[in-house]
C-alpha cells in the first residue's frame, strides 16, 4: 500500500477515503496523525483553499495529498458564506450560530428567491510541487429554508431544501446524501480521474 495523507483530521471524511482509495492501493493516514498542523486558508475560492491544504500537507509529510474545500453559495446574499460558510457567523465551526445567521439574512425573502448550493472541491496531489494537481467539483442544488427540519447531517443541512427528496437535508439517511450531494458528486469524480490516471 502507498501512503496518502488527507489534509482533514475529519474521521468521517478519512473512512470514506479510506475505503474509495483502497482500489488504488492508497492508505489514508489524516494529517492530525502526522502533526501536520492546520494552514491558514488564505485563498477566495473553494480551488485555491483546497490546493493551498494539500499542498502543505504534501509538503510537511513528503506524501501525496488529497484535501477537500466545501461550502454553501446563497444567490440572495451574491453567494455568501461561500468559502467562509465554517465562521459565517463569526466563530468557526458555530452551526447553530451559522444557521440563526442565515434565517435572519434571509428573513422576509420570499421562497422562490432563497436558492442555494452547496459546492466541494476535492484535490489530488502527486507531491507539493505537482504542476497538473486532480481538481474535482460536485455542486449539490437547492433553496433555504425559512426554518430548521430534521437532525441529521451537519451544517447548514437542517435549512437545506432538497428538491430530489422532498424535505431537508439534515432529513435524509447518510445513504441517501452521499448518493445525491456535493461531496459525493466530487468523490466520485475523484474516482474517475484516478481511474484515468493509473490506467
Ligand atoms: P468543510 O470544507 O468540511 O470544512 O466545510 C465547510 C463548511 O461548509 C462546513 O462547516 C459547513 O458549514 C458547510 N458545509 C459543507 N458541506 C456541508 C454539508 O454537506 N452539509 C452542511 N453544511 C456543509
Amino acid at each position: 500500500m502507498k501512503k496518502i495523507v488527507l489534509a482533514s483530521g475529519n474521521r468521517k471524511k478519512v473512512a470514506e477515503l479510506t475505503q474509495l482509495l483502497a482500489q488504488f492501493q492508497y492508505q489514508v493516514i489524516p494529517q492530525t496523525d502526522l502533526n501536520v498542523s492546520d494552514v491558514p486558508e488564505t485563498g477566495t475560492t473553494f480551488v485555491e483553499n483546497a490546493i493551498i491544504k494539500a499542498r502543505h500537507a504534501a509538503e510537511v509529510t513528503g506524501l501525496p495529498a488529497i484535501a477537500d474545500d466545501s461550502g454553501i453559495e446563497v444567490d440572495y446574499l451574491d453567494g455568501q458564506p461561500g468559502i467562509y460558510s465554517a465562521r459565517f457567523c463569526g466563530e468557526h465551526g458555530n452551526d447553530q450560530g451559522n444557521n440563526d445567521l442565515l434565517l435572519e439574512k434571509l428573513s422576509g425573502v420570499a421562497a422562490e428567491e432563497r436558492t442555494a448550493r452547496y459546492q466541494c472541491v476535492l484535490v489530488f496531489m502527486q507531491h507539493a510541487k505537482d504542476p497538473t494537481p486532480l481538481i474535482c467539483q460536485g455542486t449539490w442544488e437547492g433553496r433555504i429554508m425559512t426554518e430548521e427540519m430534521g437532525d441529521g447531517g451537519f451544517g447548514y443541512d437542517p435549512l437545506f431544501w432538497c428538491e430530489e427528496h422532498h424535505c431537508s437535508a439534515a432529513q435524509l439517511t447518510p445513504e441517501q446524501k452521499a448518493a445525491i450531494s456535493h461531496r459525493g458528486k466530487a468523490l466520485n469524480q475523484l474516482m474517475q480521474s484516478l481511474q484515468a490516471k493509473f490506467s
